[in-house]
């Protein structure tokens, strides 16, 4: 039997990865900040509730603990994210970014995996096949964005492909300290979700699809690569 925690899967991707998996026989905790939000989207899934704010210590120290008095864990998915977005959910212009907005993004979509990753090795490293997957994004690559001739080029704001940047580099810093683990970091495309104000050219399902492949990943799997549901992607 597998366990997996997906954090922010009251909604979105984590939601439909969460749908998914339970669907393979995954017993699954959604991970939610908002207890009634976490509570209804766990019961329409079939699957556990666990209370987890990834920018606070107390929730994910507290939400290590139900999960290891119930068994333990096999399988983290990083899913929880957040994007700043102005009026008409316009990305914020390089010349707009503050300290205060990076800080706010790197809260959740870097610290918050930090934390979550620390709170949570020990129970993974008592699996007998632990995985994690680290839901980045296109916006990520150093490579594509900065080639002229990519569609993603265009994308102005700072504060949001820097933090999935550093979650890439997260990826591989772990997955070279930690070789009986797969950790890899995932790109599911442009998703229609309240992330970009549904304005994302993909399903949900179609989102989730690389998250669920490497969240079922076997021990042979591969470790410290970022992909899409096409295969490698430039870092
Ligand atoms: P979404 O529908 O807005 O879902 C985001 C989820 O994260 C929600 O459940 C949200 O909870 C949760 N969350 C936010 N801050 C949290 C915190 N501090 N603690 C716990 N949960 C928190 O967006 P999504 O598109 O599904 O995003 C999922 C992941 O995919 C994110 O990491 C995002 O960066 C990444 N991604 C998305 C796209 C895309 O096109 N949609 C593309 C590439 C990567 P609340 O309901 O409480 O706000």
């Amino acid at each position: 039997m597998t366990t997996t925690l997906i954090t922010g899967a009251n909604k979105g991707l984590g939601f439909e990865t969460a749908r998914r998996l339970v669907e393979v026989g995954h017993t699954v905790y959604v991970g939610a900040r908002d207890a009634e939000r976490g509570r209804d989207a766990a019961e329409r899934l079939g699957a556990r509730f666990v209370q987890l704010d990834v920018t606070d210590d107390a929730s994910v120290r507290a939400a290590v603990k139900s999960v290891e008095a119930e068994g333990g864990l096999d399988v983290l998915v990083n899913n929880a994210g957040m994007e700043v977005r102005g009026e008409n959910n316009a990305v914020p212009a390089a010349a707009d970014t503050t300290a205060d907005e990076m800080r706010t993004v790197f809260e959740t979509n870097v610290f918050g995996v930090v934390r979550v990753i620390h709170a949570f090795l020990p129970l993974l490293q008592r699996s007998e096949a632990p995985v994690v997957v680290n839901v980045s994004s296109g916006l990520a690559s150093l490579t594509t964005l900065s080639d002229p001739d990519s569609p993603a080029h265009f994308y102005q704001a700072v504060a949001y492909p820097a933090s999935k940047t550093a979650v890439n580099m997260i990826t591989v810093q772990y997955a070279k300290a930690f070789p009986k683990m797969r950790i890899n970091a995932v790109e599911p495309g442009f998703t229609a979700t309240d992330l970009n104000g549904r304005t994302g050219t993909q399903t949900i399902a179609e989102g989730a699809e690389i998250i669920v492949r490497m969240a079922r990943l076997g021990p042979d799997g591969p470790t410290g690569g970022y992909v899409d549901v096409n295969g490698p992607l430039p870092w």
